[in-house]
């Protein structure tokens, strides 16, 4: 039962991502040199409010069902900037929030040389209870960042959530890491890419998308 359930929350978000391009199959050259026969881009779900608060709702409910309660969920710029709202809406409409008692949502914008700051008025309290959400995780870098800055506010920074785990379990963050999509995606050297050897050329990802 709880096997179908997590497959057919899967397939939901697949169907999703894929709805809209935001991950896509063919052949790319990634800005890495590598090749790669899918390519994701989570802001071509998240610039559909209804998709992205889909997604973010059954993440919430997932941390909901783990027993974490964060007040504040706190997401990395600019990649999270739309989530960590769309996460905060659906944990508030699970948790019936309102008014000051509001679960916030909260970015984390990059400063200098990767530096990761909260500005703008707003404050994290030492204490409070924290979560970390990006879109998809490939190594989990900006999340970790993030979540320094927090504890070094005095934050209790709970759990990290993601759309999409693809760091294939090298990702740890030291606290619960909640995915709704664990995913390996290959990438190939030129020379080892076998969509090259059936004769196939490698596109930029988006092109495809872009002259359809
Ligand atoms: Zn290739």
């Amino acid at each position: 039962m709880e096997k179908q359930m997590s497959t057919k929350v899967e397939n939901q978000v697949e169907a999703l991502m894929k709805e809209t391009s935001a991950w896509t199959t063919g052949h790319f050259l990634l800005s890495s040199g590598l090749h790669s026969d899918q390519y994701m881009q989570c802001q071509r779900v998240m610039q559909y409010p209804e998709y992205g608060l889909t997604l973010a709702r059954l993440l919430m409910q997932k941390v909901s069902d783990a027993g974490l309660a964060p007040t504040v969920i706190v997401g990395p710029a600019l990649g999270a900037v739309h989530w960590e709202v769309y996460c905060a809406i659906a944990a508030n409409q699970i948790a019936g929030k309102t008014g000051m008692d509001q679960i916030r949502a909260v970015f984390a914008e990059k400063v200098e040389d990767g530096v990761f700051a909260i500005r703008r008025g707003v404050e994290i309290k030492a204490g409070e209870k924290v979560m970390v959400v990006e879109d998809v995780t490939t190594t989990g870098g900006s999340a970790k960042k993030v979540v320094q800055l927090l504890e070094n506010m005095g934050a209790d920074v709970i759990a990290v959530g993601a759309i999409i785990d693809r760091s294939g379990g090298v990702a740890q963050f030291g606290r619960p890491f909640i995915s709704l999509l664990e995913l390996q995606l290959e990438t190939y050297t030129a020379d080892a890419c076998p969509l090259c050897k059936a004769g196939g050329k490698a596109v930029k990802p988006g092109s495809s998308v872009l002259t359809k």
